[in-house]
């Protein structure tokens, strides 16, 4: 995902990119896959320095840690960072910066912002991601899915703790 800033004259601009769902290849076990994502980007320009400032945008296909239904979620993440030339990154700026630096590739005036949409996209995606914040996942012992369907076993487990502490108590 490209963004070529030689076809602008003046700025500040906005501008709206959208990648390649493949080339946002996200190496995570509970992503299936992307529907889609972007970059949506105020650019003011400083100098030699052009400074973005917006939302990355996606809808990944997930599966919930609890069920392991696949679902589609939609994120939003803000996100801002520097595109200039790395020769002037190099003489212009401290080695100590909290910025984040996009180089142009080779003289043009072209930035790859994959890794940037990349990047916001993961943060943006929970380690254990649940299909609905109350989701009851699958029964441990029959593997039912408990959104869904109610199985007996929390009963007879109830009944054999109810048992256990019969036997204890000397009532068996
Ligand atoms: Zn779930
Ligand atoms: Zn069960």
């Amino acid at each position: 995902m490209i963004l070529d800033l030689s076809q602008f004259e003046t700025f500040p601009i906005h501008v709206k990119l959208a990648a390649e769902p493949e080339a946002i290849s996200i190496d995570y076990d509970s992503v299936v896959g992307v529907n889609s994502a972007g970059l949506d980007l105020d650019i003011q320009k400083s100098g030699e320095e052009f400074y973005c400032q917006g939302n990355a945008r996606a809808s990944v296909r997930l599966t919930c840690a609890r069920c392991l239904e696949e679902f589609d979620f939609e994120l939003t993440n803000s996100t801002d960072f520097i595109v200039c030339s790395q020769e002037w990154h190099k003489s212009h700026r401290g080695i100590k910066d909290n910025e984040d630096y996009v180089f142009f590739q080779g003289g043009e005036l072209q930035a790859d912002l994959t890794d940037v949409l990349r990047q916001a996209v993961i943060i943006s995606i929970s380690l254990k991601p649940l299909c609905r914040e109350d989701c009851r996942g699958l029964c441990p012992s029959c593997g039912a899915n408990r959104n869904e369907e109610s199985c007996q076993c929390q009963v007879k487990k109830t009944d054999e703790r109810w048992e256990a502490l019969r036997k204890l108590s000397g009532l068996t």
